[in-house]
C-alpha cells in the first residue's frame, strides 16, 4: 500500500491484523473486514487512522476508539497512535437518489398493526436518539388520522413557505412535518386514497428537508392507503414494527409485516413497547402484558428484535409535555433503552444498504 517503510519493523498489515480483533457492534464482522478503517498512515512509529462508521457515533463507539489505540500502541515500533472517529451514514448500495427527496439517504417507516401501542412515541424518540449522536434527521408525521408529532415534540409553530417550498419547523436540529400543522383543530380527516397520496407526495417533495441521513416516517396504524402510497412513491429503506407484548397486538403486527413484505419493503425489525413496568417507587419490575412476546415473535418470523422500551410514567408525561425522554443526556435507563433501539435500527439500515439488490417499489 505504498506507505510501508523498509527501515521500520512495522507495516500496515500488522496494524490491520490487530484491528481485525475489533468487532463492529451490531454486525458479526470486524471493523477491517467491514471496510471501516480509513486513512491509515505510518510514519516513523507514528500511526494515524480513522474509523468511519456508517451509523451515528453512538456511545459504545468510543470504546472502539480506545480499543484500537491500545491495540496499535502495543505493536513493536509504535511510538504514537492517533485514531479519529467519524461517521458517514450509508445509503442503499447502487440506488439512485429519488426525485422527490434526492438528498435523503434513508427512509425509515415506523408502523404498527393497531393504534395506541406507542408508535408515535417510538418514532419521536428514535428520531431524537439518531440525531443526538450526529445524524441529520427528519421526522415526518404521516399519521393523518391522529397527527401527534407537534405535541410530542412541543413544536406548535406552523411551517413557513419560502420560495415555494415548505420550511419544516426544527426541534434540536430535527426537521418536522405533520398534517397537524395544516388541519383546523379538532377537525377529522376524511380523505380518500388520492388525497392521501397527494399529501404523501407533498410532504416528501415540497418540504425543504435539506440533507438527511434518516427520514423517520410515523405511519398511521394498520395497513391502509398511506402505507400503500408511501411504498409506491419512494423506495423505503425499511420498516420498524412497533408492538406491545400481548398476543393480540403481535397478531395484528404480523399483518403489518405481511403488508410490507408484499410491497417489497425490508423489515428492519420489531420493537417491543410497554415491554414491562418499572415501578418508579420501589424499582420492582412487573410484566403487565406478559414479557418477551415481541422478541419471540420476531425470532419465530426471522426478523431482528430491535429492543424493548418499558412502560413508564416518565415516558408518558414527557411526551405530553413535548419533551420526549430521549432528549435527556442518555444516562437514564429509559433514555438508554431508546439509544439502544436507535443503534439496532441504524445497524439494520446499514445491513439493508449493504445488500446489492436495489430496493423495488411497486408501481400502481
Ligand atoms: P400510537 O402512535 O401507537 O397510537 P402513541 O405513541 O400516541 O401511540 O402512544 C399512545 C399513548 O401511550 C400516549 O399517551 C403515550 O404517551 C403513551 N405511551 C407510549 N409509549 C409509552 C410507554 N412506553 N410508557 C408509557 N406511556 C407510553
Amino acid at each position: 500500500m505504498g506507505l510501508f517503510k523498509k527501515d521500520t519493523v512495522l507495516d500496515e498489515d500488522q496494524v490491520l491484523e490487530v484491528l481485525r480483533e475489533i468487532r463492529d457492534p451490531g454486525w458479526d464482522e470486524d471493523i477491517v473486514t467491514r471496510g471501516l478503517v480509513k486513512d491509515l498512515k505510518l510514519a516513523e512509529g507514528n500511526v494515524s487512522l480513522a474509523i468511519e462508521f456508517d451509523t451515528p457515533l453512538f456511545p459504545g463507539k468510543l470504546q472502539i476508539q480506545h480499543q484500537a489505540e491500545d491495540k496499535v500502541r502495543q505493536l513493536p515500533g509504535v511510538t504514537r497512535v492517533s485514531v479519529s472517529m467519524r461517521s458517514n451514514i450509508s445509503t442503499r448500495a447502487g440506488s439512485e437518489p429519488h426525485a422527490l427527496i434526492p438528498r435523503t439517504r434513508n427512509t425509515i417507516a415506523v408502523a404498527s398493526g393497531k393504534g395506541g401501542v406507542g408508535k408515535s412515541t417510538v418514532s419521536a424518540n428514535l428520531a431524537i436518539s439518531l440525531g443526538k449522536y450526529g445524524a441529520r434527521v427528519g421526522l415526518m408525521d404521516a399519521d393523518v388520522y391522529g397527527p401527534s408529532v407537534p405535541i410530542l415534540m412541543g413544536a406548535f409553530e406552523p411551517p413557513i413557505m419560502d420560495r415555494g417550498r415548505i420550511q419544516p419547523p426544527e426541534v434540536r436540529g430535527i426537521k418536522l412535518m405533520s398534517m397537524g400543522y395544516f388541519l383546523p383543530k379538532d377537525e377529522a380527516v376524511i380523505w380518500r386514497g388520492p388525497m392521501l397520496h397527494k399529501m404523501v407526495q407533498q410532504f416528501l417533495g415540497d418540504v425543504d428537508w435539506g440533507e438527511l441521513d434518516y427520514l423517520v416516517i410515523d405511519l398511521p396504524p394498520g395497513t391502509g392507503d398511506i402505507q400503500l402510497s408511501l411504498c409506491q412513491t419512494i423506495p423505503l429503506t425499511g420498516a420498524v414494527i412497533v408492538s406491545t407484548p400481548q398476543g393480540l397486538a403481535l397478531e395484528v403486527a404480523s399483518k403489518a409485516i405481511a403488508m410490507f413484505k408484499k410491497l417489497n419493503t425490508p423489515i428492519l425489525g420489531i420493537a417491543e413497547n410497554m415491554s414491562y413496568y418499572a415501578c418508579s417507587h420501589c424499582g420492582e419490575r412487573d410484566d403487565i402484558f406478559g414479557h418477551g412476546g415481541a422478541r419471540r415473535a420476531s425470532q419465530k418470523a426471522g426478523y431482528p428484535f430491535l429492543g424493548e422500551i418499558p412502560l413508564s410514567t416518565t415516558i408518558r408525561a414527557r411526551s405530553d409535555d413535548g419533551q420526549p425522554v430521549a432528549l435527556e443526556d442518555g444516562n437514564s435507563p429509559i433514555s438508554r433503552a431508546f439509544t439502544e433501539l436507535a443503534e439496532a435500527v441504524a445497524s439494520q439500515v446499514s445491513k439493508v444498504n449493504a445488500q446489492t439488490t436495489p430496493a423495488i417499489s411497486i408501481e400502481e
